[in-house]
């Protein structure tokens, strides 16, 4: 079956508090284009890895069908179990990837991970960030609980695609 993705205010609103809150990405409090937000339950893998978060710019010829300059598409099917906070460092990690270019900062630019997630993510929650502890119920977990979860497997907590490598 084909990939369907939906617009999602959830996803929406917390950008937007993102984007006010966090000095990351407080740059993109000055852009002059749109970003959209959707979901997707296609299980989405690369690399035989899940894909949590893809950030693509939106191609001319598709903005009949997709009003945005930019669209971030939220994995839900490969994040089920994520906090909170979980969700909230992967909204950060695919908005980081949005760069603000051109005169009057209207143009959508995407940059890849320095390392295979961003440094600075890393440093602030870890590489593990992305992992969820099957033997606790979802909200139960610190992000203390997830750097510490010996033996959690790295490769498929990562982001592993972005149409910008
Ligand atoms: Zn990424």
């Amino acid at each position: 079956m084909a990939e369907t993705r939906e617009q999602s205010e959830y996803w929406a609103e917390l950008a937007e508090e993102i984007i006010q809150t966090e000095p990351l990405v407080e740059y993109l409090q000055f852009r002059n284009f749109t970003i959209i937000y959707l979901t997707s339950e296609h299980k989405r893998k690369s690399n035989g890895k899940a894909v949590h978060g893809l950030t693509e710019i939106v191609q001319e010829k598709n903005k009949w069908a997709m009003p945005g300059d930019v669209s971030i598409t939220i994995y839900e099917a490969n994040n089920e179990g994520f906090t909170k906070e979980q969700e909230r460092i992967l909204m950060l990690h695919e908005l980081m990837h949005i760069q603000v270019d051109g005169e009057n900062n209207n143009k959508p630019k995407l940059r890849g991970h320095d390392v295979e997630d961003f440094s600075e993510i890393i440093e602030m929650y870890g590489m593990d960030w992305a992992h969820v502890d099957d033997k606790k119920m979802p909200g139960q977990m610190t992000l203390q609980d997830i750097n510490n979860e010996a033996g959690a497997n790295k490769t498929d907590q990562l982001f592993t695609t972005d149409k910008k490598q």
